[in-house]
This record gives C-alpha cells, structure tokens and sequence, in this order.
C-alpha cells in the first residue's frame, strides 16, 4: 500500500455492480470516463467531481450530505447531489428518497417565500383601507387576493364592511358584487352567488363574467334551460362587438368557456347532436373562433388558470 502511495496518487471507488463492489483505481480527473471492473466486466461511467459519491457508503453519506444542504437551505447542491447519486445508483431507494426530500424542501422554501410575499401584500393593502375605507380599490385588490388563494370568507368579510362603509366611493360596486358573487360560489353558497350575481346584473345588464359565471351555476344545479339562456347571452352580447371578442377571446374564459358549456348544456337537456348543431348562436360562436373543442378546451385551460373569478 505504501509502495503504491509513492507511484502515482490514485482515487479508489467501488464497482458499481452490487453483487461486486470490488475496490478499483481511478486516475486524478474531474472529467467523465468509462470503467470496465477487471473482475466482473461491469462497465459504467465515473466522473472525478462527484467522486466521493463513488466512494463512501452511499446511503449514509448522501443523506448527510442532503441534510446538511438542507439546513443550510442550499437546496439546489442538495438536489445536484442526490440527483447525481439516481444517476450512479439507479436502483437504490434511498438515491431517490434523498433527491425527493432535497426537491420537497426546495419546494417549502418556494412556498415560505410565497407566503411572505401574500402577508406583505394583505398588509399593506390593510393599511390602505384604514386610511381610507370609502375607496374600494384596495378592498377589490385585497378580496381578489384572498380569493385566489383559497379564503373566500376573508374576501367576504372585506368586501361586505366596505358595503356598510358611509360616504364610500360607489363607482366600482359592480366589481364589488361581482367577487361577492364568486367568492359565495367557492364556499358553496349559491344562493348568496345569485343573489350578487344579479346585483351585478342590475348595474351592468351585460355584463360578460356575470353571465358565463352564472351560467356555470345553472349548469351545477341542473337547471340547464336557465344555464342556456346565460351561456347563449354571454356569446351573443361578445359577438356583437368585435372589440370585446377580440378581447375576450385573449384575456377573459368566458366565451370561450360558454361555446362549450352552453354545448354541454343543450347536450344535458336532451338535445341530440344534430339538433345542436342547428343551435344558431353556437353555430356562430364557432364560426367566430374557428376552433376545435379540443384546441377551444386548451385555449380555456390556460385562461382560467390567471383569471381569478368562477
Ligand atoms: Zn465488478
């Protein structure tokens, strides 16, 4: 051993066959070689860099080495490690195990920082309301964070105390009672919906979301005469301007979402497939988009993932 020492400095590992684990020299090198193992003719790939994960016993090693990135939050080594080790070890459990755990604390991290980044907007939106609860922008921006992030009773709460707020600024009650209505359809309350969602109705009797939204709630409560009728308003009003179907169709799901729905409803009322089609508006709508369902129902996936309302 001393002999050898003396020769040439060489890096031991063990052949990555299970069964053999024979001791082999490797040259000084960061790059990545094949090996052949003299004794069992197992060929694989060393790279000098991770040359420890080579080395030491595995399991023991990585997950200190995982714990210790951890701690420290250096979640992206963690991950390099572990991921490097599946790549050496691709059948040991606990490789996979250690890049799992290093992937889920980068994760919690992310949501840590996302949930620091919530309060400070609550809270500065909060102070902006008591120093002034008449104007109903912040209340609309704070209901529709709440709401987004799954507290619909929050957004409840803020938006009814500005309802009883004197003297307060009335020109956005449209908006007011239209994430009511919504925030109501996400507890489940669709009476309370209803009933904000036609408050809405009153103040802006065309209005697009309102009837998509309302339509939805129809189409839930198996009153699909109703749902046809809001689904067949929404296109009808979007395809008399054109300005508001171009805008419709990039930024709002709610044509889009009623060309199908409305599809949907008329299929549920017993309609059959040719007499659908004989649908005017729907006939319309789709030649408006000309769009397949399955390219319309991919358009409407990606538009209801930012829009924040039913
Ligand atoms: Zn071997």
């Amino acid at each position: 051993m001393n002999e050898e020492k003396k020769e040439r400095p060489k890096k031991i590992i063990k052949c990555l066959n299970k069964g053999c684990q024979t001791k082999l020299r490797v040259p000084e090198t960061e790059e990545k070689i094949k090996l052949r193992c003299p004794s069992c003719q197992f060929t694989f790939e060393y790279e000098g860099k991770y040359h420890y994960l080579y080395t030491l016993e595995g399991k023991s090693f990585l997950a200190f080495l995982t714990n210790t990135y951890t701690l420290q939050s250096r979640f992206d080594e963690a991950i390099e490690i572990s991921q490097k080790k599946t790549e050496i070890s691709p059948d040991d459990e606990y490789a996979f195990y250690g890049l799992g755990l290093s992937h889920y604390g980068k994760l919690y991290q992310h949501y840590q920082e996302l949930n620091k980044t919530y309060s400070k907007a609550v809270e500065a939106l909060k102070k902006a309301i008591e120093i002034n609860p008449k104007n109903p922008s912040p209340h609309l921006t704070l209901s529709i964070i709440y709401t987004s992030n799954n507290h619909p009773q929050e957004a409840i709460e803020t938006l009814q105390r500005f309802l009883k707020v004197k003297g307060r600024d009335k020109l956005e009650d449209t908006e007011v009672y239209k994430i009511l209505a919504s925030s109501y359809q996400l507890l489940g309350n669709n009476k309370e919906a209803k009933k904000f969602y036609q408050k809405a109705l009153t103040q802006e009797p065309s209005s697009l979301q309102v009837h998509y939204s309302l339509g939805k709630l129809y189409l839930e409560e198996k009153k699909y005469q109703k749902a046809i009728e809001e689904f067949e308003k929404e296109i009808e009003v979007t395809l008399s301007n054109p300005k508001i179907l171009k805008f419709e169709l990039k930024h709002i799901p709610s044509f889009l979402g009623s060309i199908l729905n409305l599809k949907e409803a008329l299929k549920k009322r017993g309609l059959k497939e040719e007499q659908i089609k004989k649908n005017e508006i729907l006939k319309k709508a789709y030649e408006a988009v000309n769009l397949s369902d399955s390219e319309i129902e991919k358009e409407l996936k990606s538009l209801e993932s930012i829009f924040p309302f039913r």
